[in-house]
């Protein structure tokens, strides 16, 4: 969890080293501790900051298999028992939190389901979860119950069951739509479980269906991103998230080169999956869809939100609840224990399962919104201005020359707009707004 990434000294053309490249938060993990964790029980004992919309994000680590590329906490070997008791004790974390003051008397503004696999749990053990979960924390206020999905896990009375729970988005990991791919990349479904897992989500009617693909997986070819993009089209999914291949440390396929001594991961470099997903967002665009940020297209964007990405990006309190989850309350940082048997013993206890946690600054907490929001590919200066009393313009006005010359950017009416090649590598260009202690090669 602490090897170097490579993102900082490789340029946009490089090859596929191992290493983190994309930006999930600031200031980097690496800079969380253990020595905090202390800061997050007095986040916990303070009153919310008046207007801070609260979230509510639950993991569930368990997968049918586990993929080549994959980086979370997960288990494949857990049996009904072994997840009961897992449940449970989110159960028990959840009514902890739900006691403290910071949360006393709010109700989640969302609600997110991630993993792992999410649709890994039966139908009856999904209910009984949720029907626990909203009389701890009722979410009859959510805007938004997003759901991760893996299609091959999705018989119907699977999607009936998660769509009566309340879920407004189920996400459809699908990744790819050729079997050898994602046999080879040590995916647990196949392309048949796809469409069957699709229509059965379109006739349940959810509010949103998303689908995910990942450009770049081992084996990928040209020809075959171009089918990925004409399946996609085929299907009219509400919105289609594309990330691009990277190959974490402790994934599966770092494991075979750091064996084979191999620099280089055996997939597309960065020049190729950027253009991939160029030529994925040209196309979705071409049938209508909206680029919303560096990752995702919609649809329709008056009507399909990502309501969960938007507050967090904006600075929400968010409750993660499960093992290795990651928690942001009255400005500390958090992360839950990251095995599943030191979580489960801590709840057990009656005690915080935290692993590492970092209390921010406000300086802190204005750069991490403003490079989430400039994941968006836009960034409103007022928008700093109103909440933080601060010119990002001039603030970061070195960074943003630097940026703008070197034709990633403009700056217009106090906007900040990423071009298309901006936004597609947009996690390279974000390190320059970390303050230079942050200025390190450990991100994760
Ligand atoms: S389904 Fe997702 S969480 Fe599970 S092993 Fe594959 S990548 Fe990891």
């Amino acid at each position: 969890m602490s090897e170097a990434t490579t993102t900082e000294t490789e340029g946009p053309r490089h090859k596929t080293r191992a290493g983190n490249y994309f930006i999930s938060n600031y200031p980097p993990f690496s800079f969380w501790s253990d020595d905090e964790a202390n800061e997050v029980l007095k986040a916990y004992d303070s009153a919310p900051v008046p207007g801070t919309k609260l979230g509510l994000y639950h993991h569930i680590p368990f997968c049918r298999k586990r993929c080549h590329f994959c980086y979370f906490r997960v288990y494949t070997d857990k049996n009904a028992e072994d997840i009961k008791e897992y449940l449970d004790c989110t159960l028990r974390e959840l009514e902890m939190l739900a006691r403290k003051p910071l949360v006393q008397g709010r109700k989640p503004h969302f609600v997110y389901f991630g993993g792992g696999t999410p649709s890994y749990l039966s139908a009856k053990q999904l209910k009984e979860l949720t029907d626990r979960m909203k009389a701890i924390l009722p979410w009859d206020e959510a805007e938004e119950v997003a759901f991760e999905c893996e299609p091959g896990t999705l018989n119907p009375g699977k999607l009936s069951a998660i769509k009566e729970i309340g879920v407004t988005r189920v996400s459809l990991g699908i990744e790819n739509f050729d079997d050898h791919i994602l046999e080879i990349n040590g995916r647990a479904h196949r392309s048949k479980e796809v469409w069957r897992a699709y229509e059965r989500a379109r006739a349940e009617e959810f509010d949103q269906i998303n689908i995910d693909l990942i450009a770049g997986m081992l084996e990928e070819t040209e020809e075959n991103w171009q089918r990925n993009i004409e399946e996609t089209l085929k299907l009219e999914p509400d919105s289609v998230t594309i990330y691009q291949m990277e190959i974490p440390y402790n994934t599966g396929i770092y494991k075979d080169m750091k064996a084979s001594g191999a620099l280089v991961a055996p997939v597309a470099d960065w020049e190729t999956k950027r253009r991939w997903v160029k030529e994925a967002f040209a196309a979705l665009e071409s049938a209508g869809y909206t680029i919303s940020s560096g990752y995702t297209a919609v649809k329709n964007p008056e009507r399909t939100k990502f309501i969960y990405r938007d507050a967090l990006w904006s600075g929400a309190d968010l409750l993660g609840v499960g093992v290795a989850s990651f928690s942001h309350v009255a400005g500390v940082h958090y992360q839950n224990m990251t095995e599943i048997d030191d979580y489960t013993k801590a709840i057990e206890a009656g005690e915080m399962p935290i692993k590492r946690a970092l209390r921010t600054t406000e300086e802190e907490r204005m750069i991490r919104e403003f490079i989430l929001q400039m994941k968006l590919g836009r960034a409103e200066a007022g928008y700093f201005q109103e909440k933080f009393g601060v010119n990002v313009l001039e603030k970061f006005a070195e960074p943003l020359k630097h940026l703008h010359d070197e034709g990633w950017l403009e700056v217009k009416d106090g906007v900040i707009c990423l071009n298309r090649d901006g936004l597609l590598c947009v996690d390279n260009l974000l390190h320059d707004f970390f303050l230079p202690q942050h200025h390190t090669d450990k991100i994760v």
